[in-house]
């Protein structure tokens, strides 16, 4: 019995892998065609239904399953009937057990077979770059330095869902209705929070404004369910993302920039 066994490149998928087995396979009957009068049948037995399905469909037109669909009909014309069969993986199968031997065997071989990477992972690939670039000039630049405390992460920020209601913005930036930023850009007199406690900051209406203890006692209440309090801002985000939002919407600046707001 011949066994042949193939690597490829890491970045390529376990569809491939399934794929290039199948046209090794037709390689080999090919070559073992000696006399094209006589008619002979060859089965193929993966446990790829995938694979199987791939070669059936009329939509499917990627190389590898091109090429098994070519080979097989190029053996047809030359008396050889070529079956695909599926086995079930993993369920004793004398010759499915060796190929998984083989499969993994190949994983030591020192040469490379097949190199097509397919698209996502190329995309992937791309993607990681520009995000790793991307987190190289957000630590590098002195700026939104608030941001940088929710979201120190570029990959973090991505992967997260947030709808940037002009709350949520003003927070997530500390650009906004506060009276800090205001005051730095001299459209108001002082920095200092109505409730007497302190310059407004971000930081101070996330932790500190008297003004918003009640709706920060939810807050609170809910991040002491599973963690301690106070948390830092960066796990606000990524543990408390849902609870923080809620937050920052019950936030009225309008009421809490009042002078006169009756506490
Ligand atoms: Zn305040």
């Amino acid at each position: 019995m011949e066994q042949l066994k193939f690597k490829l490149d890491n970045r390529c998928s376990k569809n491939q892998a399934e794929q290039l087995a199948n046209v090794k396979a037709l390689e080999v009957t090919e070559s073992q065609q000696e006399n094209q009068n006589e008619h002979r049948t060859a089965v193929i037995y993966t446990d790829s239904k995938i694979t199987l399905d791939s070669i059936m469909s009329t939509k499917n037109h990627n190389h590898l399953i091109e090429e098994i669909r070519e080979r097989a009909v190029t053996l047809n014309k030359n008396n050889c009937k070529i079956e695909f069969k599926w086995v079930k993986a993993h369920a004793r199968i004398f010759g499915n057990e060796i190929a998984d031997r083989l499969a993994k065997e190949a994983t030591q071989n020192n040469y490379v077979t097949y190199r097509s990477i397919p698209k996502s992972a190329i995309k992937k690939d791309m993607q990681k770059e520009s995000i790793r670039k991307w987190q190289h000039q957000w630590e590098e630049i002195k700026k939104g330095v608030i941001t940088k405390a929710f979201f120190p992460s570029v990959e973090r920020r991505l992967a997260v869902n947030l709808n940037l209601s002009p709350k949520v913005a003003t927070i997530m930036t500390s650009h906004g209705n506060i009276p800090s930023y205001l005051h730095r850009l001299k459209i108001i007199g002082s920095p200092e929070c109505p409730c007497k406690h302190g310059i407004q900051t971000v930081h101070h209406l996330t932790f500190q404004c008297n003004r918003l203890k009640n709706e920060r006692e939810i807050l609170k209440t809910s991040v002491l369910k599973v963690g301690n309090w106070p948390v830092s801002k960066s796990k606000l985000t990524n543990r408390y993302l849902k609870q923080f939002i809620r937050y920052i919407n019950s936030m009225d600046f309008e009421k809490i920039n009042h002078s006169n707001k009756q506490m």
